[in-house]
């Protein structure tokens, strides 16, 4: 099985290009973002937990997100393997995903990392407040704060997946069709 992170700030284009990705590679999309707001939408008990913190721009504990994903890794079955999206977002969920993998004998294959400026985050997710209308996309507050938390959260994740061997950075500004041929000419190595 391969193990895809597809790493991004907020607005990157992961959900964007995901689909694309996981049609050439037969893998089973899985973003952590989705999950949660489909949680929301359900009213679990998880969801009520979760809708608060999502909606301050603030990450949802390290366990929730972790137990989300343990669970498809089981539940999945007729995939050549996964992309995950969203997910690790800490050092902790990093480490934990290496250790749920290591379980299986099994190691993240790439981290697959689309980078904009921190100007195009803003442009970008303004655009799509109008179009999906997210709670968290809404408000310019709460988006500042997504940012500071990527920053402080999960960009020290470029360092530990550089370290491992396993990071691939791709362009994220250009077309879509543009920034689809970088990914695929990285990607097709694996
Ligand atoms: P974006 O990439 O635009 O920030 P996502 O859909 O990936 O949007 O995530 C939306 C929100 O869901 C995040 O701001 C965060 O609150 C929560 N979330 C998603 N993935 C994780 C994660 N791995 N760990 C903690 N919180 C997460």
């Amino acid at each position: 099985m391969k193990y895809f992170v597809l790493f991004g700030p907020p607005g990157a284009g992961k959900g964007t290009q995901a689909g694309s990705m996981v049609e050439r590679y037969k893998l089973c999309h899985l973003s952590t973002g989705e999950l949660l707001r489909s949680e929301i939408a359900a009213g679990t008990p998880l969801g009520l937990k979760a809708k608060a913190l999502i909606e301050g721009g603030n990450l949802v504990p390290d366990e929730v997100v972790e137990g989300m994903i343990e669970s498809k890794f089981k539940s999945v079955k007729d995939v050549d393997g996964f992309l995950l999206d969203g997910f690790p977002r800490t050092i902790a969920q990093a480490e934990a995903l290496d250790a749920m993998l290591d379980k299986n004998g099994e190691t993240v294959t790439a981290c697959v990392s689309l980078m904009i400026p921190d100007e195009l985050i803003h442009e970008r997710i303004a655009h799509r407040a109008n179009i999906e209308g997210r709670a968290d996309d809404a408000r310019p507050e709460v988006v500042e704060n997504r940012v500071k938390t990527y920053h402080a959260k999960t960009e020290p994740l470029i360092e530990f997946y550089k370290k491992a061997n396993h990071y691939h950075e791709i362009d994220g500004v250009g077309t879509i069709d543009e920034v689809r041929e970088r990914i695929f000419s990285e990607m097709d190595q694996f």
